[in-house]
């Protein structure tokens, strides 16, 4: 088919054949693929979309998004992230994804070359290849809590480099970066003068004592990306939104504007809704998910070959399988087939996620613990 060149090099994630394997085999799966949380929305959520229908929001918004809206998600940034931020610093947009390539789009030219992690989300070295930009990865380090590799970092800055896109709390190894580290990539991002973007989708998500930090709040040249995807269960109102320097934010609404044009305006009168009175539920919904996180990770280091740290954020936890001796795909495929559990196959993430798999916590416990069971009984007859 004649489409361009650069969709055409591009192709759909492996997640997807490993979901067409599980369906096809059918019966009782354990679905551990999942990169959403299982929660219902808070009720005053689902009230306030239905009020919000009712009451006639059911046009174009405003251009950069509702004036309540922004006015709470700048008193949110100044609390919870070391953010002074005014209306013109902030962009409303259709999810984290839409916001990330927004952004992309607007700052890469053709060649720029993108820092991005390894193992990192699968879906930002397409997002930079359909900007014309070249990601170009940097380890996260397994033997150092899966912080960057700094000394690789300033080893893959050349003069075409325009970006490092970091995630954190990070999908899938469920690394949160520590202070220190924000610090180190913020100086180097400042004497090469580039640009950071921090996807932050995953922030209410931390674990024990680690801290989530804003790598804005330390350079001013970053643009942090947010969502109400997994915070308030809303992965399907499509909501997030983009904070950044006010001349930004002017070129970064042009771009949203010949593209997805507008956010949704019921889903940004939810989102008020969820940002006002639904704090407690967030607070329950991680404490939960932190539960599921010690039992998946217990579990899993109670089997034979496998090894899991601790996830000190995101939803999800990444045990290492390198002791069982197959390739993440074959292990993915295996369980799939042997244990009825579905997982990811790290591959997926980039070459450093080979020898890893990625679980999901977005399952309720009784399905973690039946999961643990199965593949526990798969992996013990095989080895
Ligand atoms: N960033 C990361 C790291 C993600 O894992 C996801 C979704 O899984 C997103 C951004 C985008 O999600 P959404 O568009 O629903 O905000």
């Amino acid at each position: 088919m004649k489409i361009s060149t650069k969709l055409n090099k591009i192709k759909f994630s492996g997640i997807g054949e490993m979901v067409k394997l599980a369906n096809k085999i059918g019966g009782d799966m354990v679905r551990m693929e999942m990169g959403d949380v299982d929660y219902s929305p808070p009720r005053c959520v689902k009230d306030a979309l239905l009020k919000a229908v009712n009451e006639g929001y059911t046009h174009y918004p405003t251009f950069q998004g509702y004036d309540d809206l922004i006015e709470s998600i700048i008193k949110k940034l100044g609390k919870e992230n070391n953010l002074s931020e005014n209306p013109d610093n902030i962009l409303v947009t259709s999810g984290g994804s839409m916001a990330l390539f927004v952004v992309l789009s607007t700052l890469i030219n053709p060649g720029d070359e993108i820092i991005i992690p390894d193992p990192v989300w699968c879906h930002f070295p397409p997002m930079i290849e359909l900007a014309g930009g070249i990601p170009h990865t940097v380890s996260l380090d397994s033997n150092n809590k899966f912080e960057l590799n700094i000394d690789e970092l300033k080893n893959k800055i050349t003069n075409k480099t325009k970006v490092i896109l970091l995630n954190t709390p990070n999908n899938p190894t469920g690394a949160v970066m520590s202070r220190k580290s924000c610090e180190e990539v913020s100086e180097i991002a400042k004497e090469h003068n580039l640009f950071i973007i921090a996807d932050e989708e995953y922030e209410k998500f931390v674990y024990g004592n680690n801290k989530h930090t804003s790598i804005a709040s330390m350079y001013d040249n970053t643009v942090t990306i947010q969502s109400f995807s997994k915070t308030y269960a809303m992965s399907g109102f499509r909501l997030g939104y983009i904070v950044a320097n006010s001349e930004l934010i002017k070129e970064l609404g042009k771009m949203n504007l010949y593209s997805a044009m507008y956010a949704s305006s019921i889903s940004q009168k939810a989102a008020l809704a969820a940002m006002n009175n639904g704090q407690e539920f967030v607070k329950n919904m991680v404490k939960e998910f932190e539960n599921r996180m010690n039992v998946l990770v217990d579990g899993l280091n109670s089997i034979d070959g496998i090894e899991c740290a601790k996830s000190q954020g995101s939803v999800y936890v990444w045990p290492s399988i390198s002791k069982l001796g197959m390739s993440s795909i074959e292990t993915a495929k295996f369980l799939i087939e042997k244990a009825k559990v579905v997982t990811v196959a790290g591959s997926e993430f980039g070459k450093n996620g080979e020898r890893y798999l990625r679980l999901s916590l977005g399952v309720s416990m009784n399905r973690i613990k039946e999961g643990i069971k199965r593949i526990k009984e798969a992996v013990e007859n095989k080895i």
